[in-house]
This record gives C-alpha cells, structure tokens and sequence, in this order.
C-alpha cells in the first residue's frame, strides 16, 4: 500500500507495540518486583525491562522495507539472547512464532493478530510444558488469544478486540491468585503459592495492553 516508501503501517504498529512493552515494563518495575519476589526470585521485572529495552534498541535499527512479521521474529531473538529467566526463551519463541504467522502479511487484521497471539500461545505451551490453571503467563495469555480469535470471527475492528483480550487476560492474571503454581519456580511453594498473583501473567496482560495501546496511538 505504501508503494515501498516507508514502514508499511502494520509495522509501524509492531514497533510501537514493543516500545510500548519496554515502557511499561520500566514503569511497573517494583510492581513486578514485588510480585516475583513473593513467589519467585525477584528477578522477572529486570529480565522483561532488559529484555525489552534490548529490543527497542535493535528496532532503531529495522530495515526501512521490513513487514509486520519482521518485527516480532527480531524482537523474539533478542529477548532470547538478553534474558536469562524463564520468561526470555517463553516470551522469545512466542513473538518469533507470531511473527513467523503473520508472514508476509503487511497488514494488521483482527484475524491476522489473534492467529499471530494463537500461535505465540502454542509455541509457550511446546517450550513450558504449561496447562491452563498451573499460574503461568499462558493463564493471561491463552484467554487473550480466544477472546481475540472470537472478537476475529464477529468481524470487530482491531481496537475494539483488543480491548476485549486485553479484559481477557487481566481476568486470567487475576484467576491466578487462586491457583497453586505447577511451572515454573513458584511451583517450588505448591500450595503456598496461593493467595499471589502470578507476576507473568501479570506481565502478558501488560503486553496485550501495551499492544491495544499501540492501536489506539495509531
Ligand atoms: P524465572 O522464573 O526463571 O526467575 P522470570 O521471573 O522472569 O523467570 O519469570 C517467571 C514467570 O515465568 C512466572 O511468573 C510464570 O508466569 C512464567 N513461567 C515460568 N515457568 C513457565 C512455564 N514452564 N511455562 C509458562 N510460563 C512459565
Ligand atoms: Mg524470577
């Protein structure tokens, strides 16, 4: 559509939404902090704001022609090279399958992100070995995929979907303070878990928001 001159807006968008993701993890730093220190090792904020923020940095330097896709595959294996955590190779192989997904696609559709978001699900599954209810991202993440998959098939604009995964996934953070963790360092606590909210969950609403957020700003 851009006749080749400029970022297409899709990847436009992409980009924002990982600024977006470096932003936030910056500002909700002690947040996170604390919520990792309580049933983890306190260490899930710096991992997603290095992660993140090593990702910002390498998106300074995308190639002028590069499509949606692109951007999520580079983002992907940054986070895998910068972040030592479980969340790094999760949140890495989920961004590189997604954008694996969306392909050669220079737009940004409903069904086009909701297939990208059901595929970055997957890919965490195949890695973490993690079901729904064990207190992981994927019990945010997962509900965010269905919701946008859903909103895809009822033909809703991209925002108005996003908002509604966005709901989605704060829902599943929430559920999560119920949940005896079964993944992950916090399972190390089994039932003493309970009563915590699990702090990636807590990070996947805040990349579905920052995504939404993108949207809006566009
Ligand atoms: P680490 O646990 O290595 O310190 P982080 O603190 O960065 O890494 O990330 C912790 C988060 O990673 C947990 O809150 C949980 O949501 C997620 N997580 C851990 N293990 C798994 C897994 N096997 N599958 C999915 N998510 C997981
Ligand atoms: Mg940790």
């Amino acid at each position: 559509m851009s006749g080749g001159s400029g970022p297409a807006a899709g990847t436009e968008l992409l980009v924002r939404w990982m600024r977006n993701c470096a932003a936030t993890f910056a500002a909700q730093r002690e947040y996170l902090t604390d919520l990792d220190a309580a049933i983890g090792d306190a260490d899930h904020a710096d991992n997603m704001t290095r992660g993140f923020t090593a990702v910002a940095e390498r998106l300074d330097g995308l190639e002028s022609d590069a499509v949606p896709g692109r951007v999520l595959v580079l983002a992907g294996s940054t986070l895998i090279s910068t972040v030592g955590g479980a969340s790094g190779p999760l949140w890495g192989s989920a961004l590189r399958r997604a954008g694996k997904t969306l392909g050669e696609e220079r737009t940004i559709t409903t069904t086009g992100m909701a297939a990208a978001l059901a595929a970055a699900v997957t890919a965490i599954v195949e890695l973490g070995e993690a079901q729904p209810g064990d207190k992981t991202m994927v019990d945010a993440l997962a509900p965010a995929a269905a919701a946008l998959q859903a909103a895809g098939e009822a033909g809703v604009p991209l925002g108005e979907a996003l908002a509604a995964a966005r709901m989605a996934a704060e829902d599943g953070m929430r559920a999560t303070i119920a949940m005896p963790a079964r993944k992950g360092r916090a399972s190390y606590l089994g039932e003493r878990s309970v009563g915590h909210q699990d702090p990636g969950a807590t990070s996947a609403a805040f990349i579905i928001a920052a995504l939404e957020q993108a949207v809006a700003d566009g």
